[in-house]
């Protein structure tokens, strides 16, 4: 066959069963695609830590039917505090000023998502739990396809492969080679776990910043535990495996050892805890998201990092838009890839210098930055140039989580609900 003929692709497989990979494989599906998910591990992963979803995304949600859903599951956080040394109140700050919110955002926890993902699509699509792809090889015969390799010895064969395997992406070590060409750790280290509520709080964070840390406590709506979250910066990137979890929690209590607050006893629920997270800050950066037949999605491509608030939503517009585009190429996946990549590259640009920037906010450096941290935070809410203050962030925010436009592709053949009207602007396809 020569290379400018081509045969519709059908068959999709997408590693990773969390936001981006069960999101593309509903889209697919509707557009009449068969995709099938591999996950490594043996069920849907519960719980993890709370994500938002903001501007496009929240359109992108609604045509995908699970705007209803993402709200009734929403974390309702009513605001935070700082609290100094003793665990004393510095000031309270509302949740709009906190996170930067508007009205129409919504915030859930990251497994919540994924199980309302997962539950949307499992009787359309197969799922393979506890597997793995263990090797690619892209054939031209037949027009062309991959032969997948998987960790459990089945042999198959796809016409296109997803990765949207998250920040440690296998499948891009597999086809684009190793993570550190294409990771930029952005000098700080975050970790969480789920521990005992025992501040009591209730849809409430509350922080305590030392000199290039912070920590945080929340509990949102309709959880009995809290979380744990710890931020402390790290210039130089740390010497541990991503999956080994002794030397991770070494890592954290020798960067927390010596701090006041709660924090002995919260870093003691760290030696119990079996979810816990612990990751360097960091951006994926890639010339290119596709190779072939094989393409990235989500933070496998360009991850952003929690300091962006926007993985997610990046996540579930890039999935919306890289089976748009596969639906309008008409199965084509060159011309569907390149016009995925264009769409998607500058609001990602923009959405990871964000990150750059809040990362450093999230580890001020010397204790009088902090004493002037605290001054705001004890004054903000009673000066009149609150609500000034309160826009900026919210502005900055909102632009960045806008900044994929939206697009209109045509609506779906295949069954499944296809909301479909919008109160934003859209690009025509
Ligand atoms: C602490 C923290 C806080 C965050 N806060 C926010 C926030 O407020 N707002 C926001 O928008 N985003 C936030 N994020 C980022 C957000 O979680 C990610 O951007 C988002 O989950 C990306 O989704 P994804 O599906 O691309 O990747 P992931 O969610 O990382 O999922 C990857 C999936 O691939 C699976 N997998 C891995 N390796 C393999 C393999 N070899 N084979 C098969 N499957 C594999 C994993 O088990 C996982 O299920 C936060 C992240 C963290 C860590």
């Amino acid at each position: 066959m020569s290379s400018t003929t081509h045969t519709a692709a059908k068959t999709v497989l997408i590693s990773g069963a969390s936001v981006a990979g069960p999101a593309l494989a509903l889209w697919l599906h509707r557009y009449g695609f068969t995709p099938t998910v591999v996950e490594r591990a043996p069920e849907l992963r519960p719980g993890g830590y709370k994500v938002d979803i903001r501007g496009t995304a929240i359109e992108v949600c609604r045509r995908m039917g699970i705007l209803d859903e993402i709200r009734a599951n929403s974390t309702d956080m009513r605001g935070g505090s700082y609290v100094d040394d003793h665990g004393r109140t510095i000031g309270e700050l509302p949740a709009d000023i906190f996170g930067g919110r508007v009205e129409e955002d919504d915030e859930l926890m990251r497994g919540d998502l994924a199980r309302i993902l997962y539950d949307r699509t499992r009787a359309d699509v197969e799922y393979l739990f506890d597997d793995s792809i263990a090797a690619l090889d892209e054939y031209t015969e037949d027009g062309g396809g991959v032969t997948v390799t998987f960790e459990s010895g089945t042999v198959r064969r796809f016409d296109l492969v997803v990765g949207a395997d998250g920040l440690h992406s296998h499948t891009r070590r597999l086809v684009f080679g190793e993570e550190s060409r294409f990771k930029r750790h952005l000098g700080a280290y975050i970790s969480i776990f789920t521990a005992p509520n025992h501040l009591g709080l209730d849809r409430w964070e509350t922080y305590h910043a030392l000199p290039g840390k912070l920590v945080c406590v929340y509990s949102s709506a309709g959880e009995t535990d809290a979380k744990n979250l710890f931020v402390f910066s790290s210039p130089e990137e740390l010497p541990y495996h991503h999956r080994d979890i002794t030397a991770q929690r070494r890592h954290l209590t020798e960067a927390f050892t010596g701090g006041g607050w709660e924090i002995p006893r919260l870093l003691g629920h760290a030696a119990d805890a079996d979810d816990l997270y612990f990751d360097s800050i960091a951006l994926i950066e890639m010339d290119r998201w596709s190779k072939g037949r094989v393409v990235l999605l989500g933070d496998a491509a360009h991850c952003s990092s929690p300091a962006s608030g926007q993985g997610t939503g990046l996540a579930l517009t890039g999935a919306y838009v890289l089976a748009g585009e596969l639906a309008r190429a008409g199965g084509d996946h060159r011309v569907a890839f390149e016009r995925y990549e264009a769409h998607m590259r500058p609001g990602v640009k923009r959405n990871q210098k964000m990150a750059e920037g809040f990362v450093k906010e999230m580890t001020v450096g010397s204790k009088w930055k902090i004493k002037l941290r605290m001054l705001m935070v004890r004054t903000l809410p009673k000066t009149p140039w609150k609500n000034l203050i309160a826009k900026k962030i919210r502005d900055e925010i909102q632009a960045a989580a806008n900044a994929v436009p939206l697009v209109d592709y045509a609506a779906p053949t295949a069954p499944g609900p296809t909301a479909g009207t919008t109160a934003r602007p859209t690009v025509a396809a």
